[in-house]
């Protein structure tokens, strides 16, 4: 390969000298030759000021660039009357320029737009070419292909980019759902198949380190009764109005489950049963406190009261397990006579 200049800003000067000359031909349509290159060459590189202004003219009035006339300002200006080496040393400094570009376009295009092939056939031809014209027109040609693959590589940067976005937002979406599958949309709570990950993530959790949880179960005492007598809607409203007050009373760390129609559920982390019976007492008795008024009507509907059954976990016990322990602790609690807390064998 053709060697690379070390001056590294002197290489992005030059290479854009030759850059804005090339587009300026194309965009003046004028014929690619190496007169009318090296007079834009020169004009970019700002060698001289009167070439410049000659030039000037010449650009907003492109119809007057002929053949003559830049063979004028050629003699005049690039060679001071003494060109007849010009082609041969035009055609080497045009091949080390081209060389010091097709370095930049590798490093900033990487390899990837050499692996068609088609940028090393152009520098076989380059290395035989003898003529500037043609030196030019195989740079001109490389210069599209590479904006070619950088268009491209840009579309593609871009439509990942909408992919990704896509890709994030169906993740957004996926993640919504899957809060939602595990919410009671009534209360707001976890609802079973969130209590069941949460049961199973704190028995794995109390496996490996060897810590103990509590659990408690809570049924509402005769809830039956209150949707017989003032209907399924005020039956819900109580469920809130319940599930809230339960809410308020416990840690952020435990875990409140709507466990089933009027069942409730509460993991208690690093919680030991004489603890969790605490916690289960004050909440028996903050409900059975409570005097519920129908919000429309005003009409009383009383007390409510709570059964509950309080587990500690064991070493080993399965979920089921633990959660069949405390509902018996529970049915003997609603046996007993209701509005009390059991703790299970
Ligand atoms: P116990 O003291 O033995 O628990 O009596 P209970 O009436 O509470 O128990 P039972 O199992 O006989 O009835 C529970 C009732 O809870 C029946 C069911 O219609 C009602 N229920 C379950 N889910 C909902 C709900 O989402 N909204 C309303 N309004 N009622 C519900
Ligand atoms: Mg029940
Ligand atoms: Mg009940």
């Amino acid at each position: 390969m053709l060697e690379q200049q070390s001056d590294h800003k002197g290489i992005q000067a030059s290479s854009e000298i030759f850059r804005l000359s090339l587009a300026k031909l194309g965009q003046l349509k004028l014929p690619i030759t190496s007169v009318n290159y090296s007079l834009l060459y020169f004009y970019f590189a700002g060698v001289d000021l009167a070439l410049n202004e000659e030039i000037d003219r010449m650009i907003v009035a492109p119809e007057k660039w002929d053949d003559l006339h830049a063979q004028t300002l050629f003699d005049r200006y690039v060679c001071h009357g003494t060109c007849s080496k010009t082609n041969k040393n035009l055609r080497d400094e045009l091949l080390s320029t081209v060389a010091n570009i097709l370095g930049m376009l590798i490093d900033m295009a990487g390899k990837t737009a050499l692996s068609n092939g088609a940028l090393e056939k152009h520098m076989e031809s380059l290395a035989h070419t003898e003529s500037p014209e043609k030196v030019l027109k195989i740079a001109s040609s490389i210069i599209s292909e590479t904006r070619q693959f950088v268009d491209d590589t840009k579309m593609f940067e871009s439509n990942l980019e909408d992919t990704t976005q896509e890709i994030q937002s169906l993740k957004l979406e996926l993640d919504d759902a899957r809060r939602q599958a595990s919410r009671d949309p009534l209360t707001g709570l976890a609802n079973r198949r969130g209590f069941d990950q949460e049961l199973n993530k704190i028995i794995e959790e109390s496996r490996e380190n060897l810590t103990t949880f509590s659990f408690i179960m809570i049924d509402i005492d005769h809830f039956k009764n209150i949707n017989d007598t003032y209907g399924h809607l005020v039956g819900d409203k109580v469920l809130i109005g319940l599930s809230q007050v339960l809410s308020k009373q416990v840690r952020g760390s435990d875990e409140l489950a709507r466990f089933g129609g009027e069942e409730f559920a509460i993991i208690m982390p690093d919680t030991l049963i004489t603890g969790a019976f605490t916690v289960a007492e004050n909440l028996r008795r903050s409900i059975e406190k409570l005097r519920l008024k129908h919000s429309r009507t005003g009409e009383q509907i009383g007390q409510v009261t709570i059964s509950i059954g309080v587990a500690c976990s064991r070493p080993g016990e399965s979920a089921q397990d633990l959660i069949d322990r405390c509902d018996r602790a529970l049915y003997r609690a609603k046996s007993l006579g209701r509005n009390r807390t059991i703790i299970a064998e």
